[in-house]
């Protein structure tokens, strides 16, 4: 009785071991599948500008009598394109760098008010019709003490988004400061036509493009936001069931100081 007993108990091993195993080799299955995705939608990404480079500088080699104008409209075409791929690489590599875990954060004390500044001012600079900002004067009197610099690309990142996003005919972006119990939200809402509720979920993945193509990313944007908010101990998130789109980024409590800058 004893001996089986013990055969039953190396038996049901045996089943949970297997068991292991089994679910151990599906997700090796389900990361070398999601690998090889990537690996094609990179590719697929970097063949569609480098088409466009050798098609229009076969062109400029090989017709004889191209006017100056034409010269120069393929010379751009080309020289635009050369930018795309190396946006392109840099968004790839920072992806790559941020998801390997071996980023070096550098936290330093700022105030959200200049952060935000800055952020604006950069991401809007070279357009024609800039959109109107509204701010939260009040909200931004907050000290900051986490990575600036990679805190400053993602409200970067959120604003060139609302701006190329935000066809309307007077585009509109509020930046909303809420202290909340897990932390500062930094709200960003614009009043474009925002995200269909179906592709919300995705919008943070590698490649996720759910508009039109007409903006040109490659869709890595909010995947490397999400990155540095994880990175950063905080979160950042799409709001659905509001007009527009809004998207929230949460600062961890210990990231932020309530400041007293009125005196500043
Ligand atoms: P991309 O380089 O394509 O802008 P992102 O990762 O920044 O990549 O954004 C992913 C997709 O999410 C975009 O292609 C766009 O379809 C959608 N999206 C992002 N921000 C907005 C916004 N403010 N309004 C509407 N759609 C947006």
């Amino acid at each position: 009785l004893e001996y089986s007993s013990r055969l039953e108990a190396q038996s049901a091993e045996l089943t949970r071991t297997a068991g292991k195993l089994r679910e151990a080799n599906e997700k090796l299955t389900q990361i070398s599948l999601q690998k090889d995705g990537f690996l094609s939608q990179v590719s697929h990404e970097l063949r569609t500008p480098m088409t466009s480079i050798r098609a229009f500088s076969e062109i400029l080699r090989d017709t004889a009598d191209l006017n100056p104008d034409e010269k120069r409209r393929y010379a751009t075409i080309i020289h635009d394109e050369a930018l795309r791929l190396t946006r392109l690489l840099d968004d790839l590599l920072d992806l790559s760098v941020l998801e390997s875990g071996q980023v070096h954060l550098n936290s330093r004390l700022a105030r959200l008010d200049e952060v935000l500044d800055h952020a604006l001012a950069s991401a809007l600079a070279g357009y024609d019709h800039p959109l109107r900002v509204h701010r939260d004067a009040a909200g931004e009197r907050v000290m900051l003490n986490s990575d600036i610099d990679r805190l400053a690309q993602v409200f970067i990142n959120l604003i060139a988004n609302a701006q190329k996003y935000c066809d309307a005919a007077d585009p509109e972006l509020r930046i909303k400061i809420e202290h909340a119990p897990d932390g500062l939200h930094v709200e960003f809402h614009d009043n474009g036509g925002g995200i269909p509720e179906g592709a919300q979920a995705m919008v943070f993945e590698k490649f996720a493009r759910v508009s039109s193509e007409k903006a040109g990313g490659a869709g890595l944007g909010l995947a490397i936001c999400r990155e540095i908010m994880e990175r950063l101990g905080g979160d950042i998130a799409y709001l659905s069931g509001r007009p527009g789109a809004v998207f929230r980024v949460t600062l961890p409590v210990r990231a932020t100081t309530e400041a007293l800058l009125q005196q500043a």
